[in-house]
């Protein structure tokens, strides 16, 4: 995003009036959308070693061999996109920076959320054509003024010199909340709620779908479904957050 020196200024300002405070600690600190010492101490932040696929973390350095590139739940039911990444698991830290982003008005993380994800998913960003974000259906939209998934695509565009498709996929039906639903009941309530609305633009191409937080991965499943179907050559996925299962996807 380019910053102009009147954005400077009135932020310049705005810090003057109401000075920045970490959105999770409430500690002073530098410029708004920073983080303090402690709140960064408190994140799980996701890293290598994880399953080349779907990023789930390995709880042991190097996986439990040389040779083991994929989790257990990759191995035996493979994800329909072909990657996924995201920088910090969604715990009860992270959870109200994410909820705040995503229903409330506060977007001054934004720019932080971006650099975390370019960074955690730069093997999925690399050699790419666009980035799609999920969509939300109309109703939702508009309740929600925006959708947190294309702005987070308009964040790392600068970051990563690629083009937002924000109407390449809509969400034709609405679905009901997925909270206290089993993951075969999400992938059900997820299937055929997405559609992609150019399919000429979608072949052959290199896409990544962009997401706030990633549960189950049902619903990037079912948009990266739409998409290979409309011909995409490849669909990776960077997500803001993951919910890192507690089971042991190895053994
Ligand atoms: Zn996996």
């Amino acid at each position: 995003m380019v910053e102009t020196g009147l954005h400077r200024l009135g932020r310049g300002l705005a810090d003057i009036i109401w000075p920045p405070v970490c959105p999770l600690t409430g500690q002073a600190v530098d410029r708004s959308g920073h983080l303090s010492a402690q709140a960064w101490q408190r994140l799980t932040f996701l890293e290598a070693p994880w399953c080349d696929q779907c990023g789930w973390p390995f709880p042991y350095p190097g996986g439990v061999g040389a040779s083991l590139t994929l989790c257990a739940g990759c191995i035996a039911n493979p994800p329909r996109y072909d990657r996924a990444r995201a920088p910090l698991a969604y715990d009860g830290v992270a959870s109200p920076l994410v909820v705040g982003f995503k229903h409330g008005s506060r977007r001054d993380m934004i720019g932080q959320f971006a650099r975390w994800m370019a960074r955690a998913g730069s093997d999925c960003l690399d050699g790419a054509d666009a980035l799609v974000p999920v969509p939300l259906h109309w109703r939702r939209l508009i309740a929600r003024r925006y959708n947190q998934s294309a702005l987070l695509c308009r964040a790392l565009a600068p970051l990563t010199g690629l083009p937002v498709w924000t109407d390449l996929l809509v969400r034709h039906r609405p679905t009901p909340s997925q909270a206290g639903r089993t993951a075969r009941m999400r992938r059900r309530n997820m299937a055929a709620a997405f559609a992609v609305t150019g399919p000429s633009r979608t072949a052959g191409r290199h896409l990544v779908l962009i997401d706030d937080v990633m549960t189950t991965g049902a619903t990037v499943t079912a948009c990266a479904r739409q998409l290979k179907r409309a011909g995409a050559a490849s669909v990776r996925v960077v997500a803001l957050c993951r919910v890192v299962r507690e089971t042991d996807p190895t053994i």
